[in-house]
């Protein structure tokens, strides 16, 4: 089934215990692309670079499945560019610079031919301008799935709040979540989110694995113990790429299969973390995402009689 993502296509310097990354290619969207494109076949990308932006980083996305026909390339406009630095648990950041540049009038354009989407990914940007995607969809996507973040909750709460009431999913850590929701328990927060629109909840929790909501269930998929990890960036991304990508390919939106998607996100997740950037998503076989998949499996399988 044919899926959209929005988000950003950006630059990122990031420091980690581990070392330091001049601007390097980041965005949500850039994670999502190439996650989701480990699941299905093409993903059909809406989102702005500057005309700084390399034009190899474009044939590469382009090479892995992801559809930059919607990318638009501002002539004399600058690239969205974040940095970040990590704390030495590597579950918390602080982000150290956020840029606005191309996407301070961002309007964002659907071409015709990504309209028969099915299912939406509201990757982070603009809460206005994901409104705006959905907005622009002639026929509502089966599903839509939206992530965001404490930048866009800081400044723009009232319109993301807008933007919620139209959503089925919403991807977010543990610490947006309590802020969205002015409660601590990460059951109450889920509760309250649902009555803000969403129906299902995904709370990531990092290292610690990620929780999805649904009425009065929950269910909780572990992450991979890993030996090393070297750069978080976009691991909430890489997740929600691999969700939604395996609800595409299924085109299967019940509980049961959203668990397996959770699954999946997950696995993709603890790829993107062994190298900085977007490297060790560049080239990651279906080899070795099966195996990792298996280790999921593996990780929680257990028997008891009751
Ligand atoms: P994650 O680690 O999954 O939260 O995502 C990190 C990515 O989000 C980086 O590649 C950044 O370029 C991008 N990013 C950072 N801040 C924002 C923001 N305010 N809006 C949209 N994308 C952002």
């Amino acid at each position: 089934m044919s899926l959209l993502t929005i988000g950003t296509v950006a630059f990122d310097a990031i420091e980690t215990p581990f070392g330091k990354t001049d601007k390097i290619l980041g965005g949500a969207a850039t994670y999502i692309g190439l996650s989701a494109t480990k699941l299905v076949k093409k993903v059909n990308v809406v989102s702005v670079v500057g005309e700084d932006f390399p034009v190899e980083y474009i044939t590469m996305l382009e090479e892995h499945g992801v559809n930059t026909k919607g990318l638009q390339v501002k002539k004399g406009e600058k690239t969205f560019f974040w940095s970040g630095k990590y704390h030495n648990d590597m579950n918390t950041r602080d982000t150290l610079d956020t840029q606005l540049n191309v996407l301070e009038n961002f309007d964002p354009i659907i071409p015709e031919e990504y309209q028969d989407c099915k299912y939406l990914m509201l990757g982070n940007l603009v809460p206005m301008v994901q409104k705006t995607v959905v907005e622009r969809m002639k026929n509502r996507p089966k599903l839509i799935v939206m992530d965001t973040m404490n930048f866009w909750m800081d400044i723009m709460m009232p319109q993301l709040k807008e933007t919620l009431k139209l959503v089925d999913v919403i991807s977010i850590n543990d610490e947006e979540a309590r802020q969205l929701s002015e409660e601590y328990s990460l059951v109450k927060a889920a509760k309250k989110i649902m009555e803000m629109g969403p129906k299902f909840v995904i709370i990531k929790k990092g290292e610690h694995g990620a929780l999805l909501f649904y009425r009065e269930e929950v269910f909780y998929a572990p992450a991979l113990p890993l030996e090393d990890v070297f750069d978080p960036t976009g691991a909430g991304d890489t997740f929600a790429g691999g969700f939604i990508g395996y609800l595409a390919a299924t085109d299967n939106i019940s509980f049961d299969n959203m668990k397996r998607a959770l699954i999946h996100g997950s696995a993709l997740a603890s790829f993107s973390v062994e190298k900085f950037g977007t490297e060790r998503m560049v080239g990651l076989t279906d080899e070795e995402v099966g195996t990792r998949i298996q280790q999921f499996v593996n990780l929680v399988q257990f028997d008891i009689t009751i």
